[in-house]
């Protein structure tokens, strides 16, 4: 099959994403402090170079002790409060207060929580239970040195965040941010705050990609509308390529007059891996690429947008980052009968997760109805050959 057969093959959503990660390489790396790294993929593990607990640490705000001395009073004999330490070996009866946070001292095995004491004098107290845990977080309980920290890979969230502050690791190599351009395309779209003429509609695609693309830590160059001009699309195109890794372009991929993007994207030189997807929404998806530069065409409703964004656009900024994306799905029933007249698209339908943890089906009336995404907590997977689901059928969501 020629290249350009093979581009216009309509293909699975399994094709399509190994196509990708085949296409596209991971940009380079950097070394960056945590903090600048929100949402970036480690190019390389972290190893962990420290103790945590950096010592035997009191998880209790109580009485360092031996547990063998519980039977009887105790002498107090000093306080140990968080970031002290205390050179006191602790003998037969004796005691020292200890704070939640504060190394314990030598000769103690336990903790009392103050809660389970009374004091008798002013330096002397008794445990007032019959049994008690150690409250003791020993030393390297979490983590000891040469552990590995995060494994290459893994997205720096907050909990990374916290986790390598508390292992004083104030640098980290990621993969670079992509730079991501977006243009809407279409004539008649107008941006919000202006008022529409006869046959015109607002542009919601543009500022729903950007905001995903913020949620996910990325700072994308929105372009705005583009009419189906071609010379200016083509202006437009050749123009936010050259300043990005990644273009979204939506609109005017499928098939009719004005649907311009596919022959621009091949006369500025790209390669067109395929442009049509056994998938719903979101048939007509292109997929091009010229060297690492990468062209993801999504179908102009919104709906399809989001939800090729969500397919193809996070397999290619993951394949940026090194590594491969995995739609976090989960395993359900449905709470009610479903049923499609074809099925011969694989198809993530607009659904809700209800209390009992079941799929329930909401009013939707296709890929230009964002009012049902918005109502939506999760897509739910209806497999290529499957017309019907009944109630209580095992199913898979993705939740959102
Ligand atoms: P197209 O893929 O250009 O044929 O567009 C398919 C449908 O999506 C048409 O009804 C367009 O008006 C609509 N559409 C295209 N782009 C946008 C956009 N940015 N925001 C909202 N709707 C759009
Ligand atoms: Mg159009």
């Amino acid at each position: 099959m020629g290249k350009e057969q093979l581009a216009n093959k309509i293909i699975s959503i399994d094709e399509a994403k190994a196509i990708v990660e085949s296409v596209v390489t991971a940009l380079s790396t950097e070394k960056l402090p945590p903090h600048l790294a929100i949402g970036r993929n480690l190019s390389s593990e972290v190893i962990a170079t420290v103790f945590i607990p950096p010592f035997n640490r009191s998880a209790m705000d109580g009485f360092a002790c031996r547990l063998e001395d519980l039977s009887e009073p105790l002498k107090v004999l000093g306080t140990i409060a968080a970031g002290e330490s205390s050179n006191i070996t602790l003998n037969k009866g004796e005691c020292l207060r200890i704070m939640t946070g504060a190394p314990v001292p030598k000769g103690a095995d336990t903790v009392i929580m103050v809660e389970h004491s009374e004091s008798i004098d002013e330096n002397t107290i008794r445990f007032t239970k019959d049994k008690t845990k150690s409250n003791i977080s020993p030393k390297g309980n979490d983590l000891k040195p040469g552990d590995v920290l995060l494994k290459a890979g893994s997205i720096i969230k907050s909990p990374q965040i916290a986790l390598l502050a508390s292992s004083g690791i104030s640098e980290v190599n990621v993969y670079q941010q992509a730079k991501v351009g977006i243009i809407s395309s279409g004539s008649e779209l107008v941006e919000p705050g202006n008022a529409l003429q006869e046959g015109q509609i607002y542009n919601s695609n543009g500022h729903q990609l950007t905001s995903r693309l913020n949620e996910l830590g990325i700072v994308a160059n929105n372009y705005g509308v583009s009419v189906d001009d071609y010379d200016l699309l083509k202006t437009n195109i050749s123009e936010a390529i050259t300043a990005n890794d990644l273009l979204l372009i939506t609109g005017g991929v499928s098939v009719g007059d004005y649907d311009y993007i596919p022959a621009i994207v091949e006369e500025l030189g790209f390669d067109i891996h395929f442009s049509k997807l056994h998938a719903k929404p979101g048939k007509h998806t292109l997929f091009a690429s010229k060297e690492n530069k990468v062209i993801l065409g999504l179908p102009g409703n919104p709906v399809s947008t989001l939800i090729q964004f969500e397919e193809c656009g996070q397999w290619i900024l993951k394949a940026f980052a090194g590594s491969t994306h995995q739609a976090l799905r989960i395993k359900s029933q449905m709470a009610c009968d479903y049923s499609r007249k074809k099925s011969d698209r694989y198809e993530l339908l607009p659904v809700i997760i209800n209390e009992e943890g079941q799929v329930k089906t909401i009013e939707y009336h296709g890929s230009a109805h964002m009012q049902a995404i918005t109502e939506a907590n999760a897509l739910l997977e209806i497999p290529i050959n499957i017309n019907s689901l009944k109630k209580g059928e095992s199913v898979y969501v993705r939740p959102f």
